[in-house]
């Protein structure tokens, strides 16, 4: 995959078909991944603190979650095709994880909202598998990193805000074959 360096953050080169085409294979091949879908406010905040830049630094994808991205790079003569959101890319996932049958952990956002994100997904995904979920509000972070383990997913959705979510997912991807990704408010926006 292409990179195209903007801010000091390394953007994937790919279009959603293309991302969507990879991440399918992925997920058949149970390669672990660590996606960021990147926005605005994360590049100036990865700026700003060195310690998150190394952190999206680590992950497999980089996508371009904003059109100023996109249009930055335009100006800066290394085009990314399209915008790549963090909302579309969770839903494409979803979708695959439905089709396939596969085990998706649900980590995020207040008790009372996860508890209707989760009831939205069983409803519209009735083949995925809730492999576990637990709310955004937690004290230690080592007890949900074991309760991930033991719950061995598929995909792992992050839905804490940057810069939490990243950071969870760096400290807890490495021993797991899934795909890890931070959504920030897309359980909110799922939950309606
Ligand atoms: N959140 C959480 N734990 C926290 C802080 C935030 O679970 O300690 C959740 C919050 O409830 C919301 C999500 O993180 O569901 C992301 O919120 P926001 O819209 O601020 O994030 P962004 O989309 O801007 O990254």
């Amino acid at each position: 995959i292409k990179r195209i360096p903007i801010l000091g953050i390394n953007f994937d080169c790919l279009t959603n078909a293309e991302f969507f085409q990879q991440l399918q294979h992925d997920l058949n091949k149970q390669v672990r991944r660590f996606i960021v879908t990147a926005n605005p406010e994360i590049v100036l905040y990865a700026r700003q603190h060195p310690q998150y830049a190394q952190i999206i630094k680590q992950a497999d994808y980089v996508t371009a979650d904003g059109t100023g991205i996109v249009i930055g790079s335009k100006l800066l003569k290394h085009p990314l095709p399209e915008r790549v959101t963090g909302f579309d890319t969770m839903n494409q996932l979803l979708h695959l994880a439905n089709e396939q049958h596969k085990k998706v952990y649900f980590l995020g956002a207040k008790p009372e909202v996860l508890k209707i994100t989760l009831a939205v997904i069983q409803k519209n995904y009735p083949h995925l598998i809730i492999a576990g979920a637990h709310d955004g509000y937690f004290k230690t972070a080592q007890p949900i990193r074991k309760s991930i383990q033991q719950a061995n997913p598929d995909i792992v959705f992050v839905a804490l805000g940057f810069p939490k979510q990243e950071t969870f997912i760096y400290q807890s991807y490495q021993n797991s074959h899934a795909i890890w990704m931070g959504v920030g408010g897309s359980f909110d926006v799922l939950a309606g």
